[in-house]
């Protein structure tokens, strides 16, 4: 005898977190089961190496076939939203007209988006950077727009007691102080006061698609383990949802999945000054570019720092080259190019199952990136640097397709409810349905979209599941 729930979500990060209240608080009986361990800001590692390890997939070195671009991806409860640096930003009609032409999905509007934006945030304290709140990067970050007449404007972010001696520096491996806004402190703990169940170190292996229900496989702590939802919504990221569903032998029913991969490729540029800047201090993060030039040029820029490792990681080489690199860590200042990529990647397994990723550099991406990291070297120079250095490492954070949404079943995985092609009990509402990159910060935009996705989810359901307390029911495994 194994439990059915009404509703299995797979992942809990942004989408899986905001899902999980939207659909529990109806009274429905949810189960989220989840790859990552769970932690809590008490049990947060301080130690990057530590953090990276335990926080991510393959311990943050995911690459690409060409081995010159590395994604990072959230696993733990709360997905990317406990790594990420949680800058929350709606997208623009630019964004969302560029969905539109790709998917002919009509909600692709900034207009209808607005009311599920403006759900999600009621639920999130939300801070818009000040001055005060500024470190030493930040105040080159400003000068260096202003001496080349560029614009530039605050950051918002998810956090609720951060205060201006805050440390993004462990942050990054998990807040400390239950203030950044991840779905671990925001929606999976309302959720769990509805009664939705979480399973941690569950990895699902397998979805397969009945007409009345879904049977879930997976291994908890080494245990081959079976649960049944009449629904199951994948919102185990881009990546995460792609491999499943390939796992799954599901290609031949769905021709476009896999396709569509996007990333915001960044580059990080380092200069350095004869007077200490202490980027590593205070906020990371606290400006980005508002000029509208920088979005018809297809790129962001935002005043950005790391932890030791992470920066130790942008230089090639080792020796004393590297020792003395990293021996002016409080020199550094840094900025960061993300391009609006548009050459779309795939998403593959290899015969053993593991996740191939084909992302290549066009020529059109190529020049962007480098007219993002000219202008960075320019602001740079401006202000006095004596050296500065572009890693040639591409980092990929907002990863972003391989189930895309459309109207169409031969270049699309989902429709407008977020159901999966055929299959009327299976839902995508996670990032790898966006159709293509918005050149815009997304989580703020998958929380919304997992709103969208859960009226729909609940209409299709017949709103059976708006009263409280449904009992749990019984099948044979
Ligand atoms: C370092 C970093 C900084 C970032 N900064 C920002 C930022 O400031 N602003 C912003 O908007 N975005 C930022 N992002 C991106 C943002 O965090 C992601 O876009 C967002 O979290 C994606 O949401 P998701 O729900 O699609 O997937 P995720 O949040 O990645 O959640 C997917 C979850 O599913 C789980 N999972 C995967 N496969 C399985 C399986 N088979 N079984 C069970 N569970 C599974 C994963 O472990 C994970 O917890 C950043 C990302 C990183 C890595």
């Amino acid at each position: 005898m194994k439990k059915f729930y009404d509703y299995i979500i797979v992942g809990s990060g942004a989408s899986g977190g905001a899902l999980s209240y939207y659909l529990s608080r109806t009274g429905a009986k949810v189960l989220m089961l989840e790859a990552g361990k769970r932690y809590s800001s008490e049990s947060f590692s301080s130690n990057e190496m530590h953090a990276n390890a335990n926080l991510m997939w393959g311990g943050g070195t995911e690459m690409n076939t060409n081995a010159d671009q590395i994604f990072l991806r959230g696993k733990v409860v709360g997905g990317g939203t406990v790594i990420n640096q949680c800058l929350l930003d709606r997208f623009d009609d630019v964004a969302y007209e560029d969905w539109r032409t790709q998917s002919n999905i009509k909600f692709h509007k900034l207009d209808m988006m607005n009311r599920h934006y403006d759900e999600v945030e009621s639920h999130l304290s939300l801070y818009n950077m000040q001055k005060e709140d500024w470190n030493g990067n930040a105040e080159l970050y400003a000068k260096g727009f202003d001496n080349l007449g560029f614009e530039w404007s605050p950051l918002r972010r998810g956090q609720a007691n951060c205060n201006n001696d805050n440390d993004c520096i462990v942050c990054l491996g998990g807040c400390a102080r239950k203030s950044k806004q991840s779905t671990l402190e925001t929606f999976i703990p309302m959720a769990e006061s509805n009664g939705m169940t979480l399973v941690s170190e569950f990895e699902v292996a397998e979805v397969i698609h009945g007409e009345s229900f879904v049977t879930v496989q997976g291994n908890c702590k080494g245990q081959p383990t079976t649960y049944y939802g009449a629904k199951c919504i994948l919102a185990s990221g881009a990546i995460g949802t792609t491999k499943l569903l390939l796992k799954s032998q599901l290609q031949n029913k769905l021709p476009a999945l896999g396709e569509n991969f996007h990333c915001h490729p960044q580059w990080m540029s380092i200069a350095f000054f004869d007077d200490i800047i202490d980027s590593h201090k205070g906020y990371f993060q606290t400006l980005k570019s508002s000029d509208p030039r920088f979005r018809d040029w297809g790129f962001k820029l935002e005043n950005v720092f790391a932890g030791p490792i992470a920066i130790a990681l942008l230089k090639q080489g080792y020796g004393h080259d590297h020792q003395q690199f990293m021996q002016r860590y409080r020199n550094m200042a840094c900025i960061e190019v993300a391009v609006r990529d548009q050459a779309a990647g795939k998403i593959t397994l290899n015969n053993s199952g593991k996740v191939i990723i084909k992302k290549p550099l066009s020529d059109g991406d190529q020049q962007r990136a480098n007219h993002g990291n000219r202008i960075v070297k320019d602001m740079f120079n401006s202000l006095g640097a004596y050296e500065t250095m572009t890693s040639p490492m591409r980092i990929g954070l907002h990863l972003m397709g391989g189930c895309t949404i459309g109207e169409n079943e031969l270049t699309s995985v989902v429709n407008e409810n977020f159901q999966v092609h055929g299959m009327k009990n299976l839902f995508i509402a996670d990032s790898s349905t966006f159709p293509n990159a918005p050149g815009i910060n997304p989580m703020l935009t998958i929380l919304a979209m997992a709103h969208r996705a859960s009226e729909s989810i609940l209409a299709e359901s017949g709103q059976r599941t708006t009263q409280p307390n449904i009992a749990t029911k019984e099948v044979v495994a």
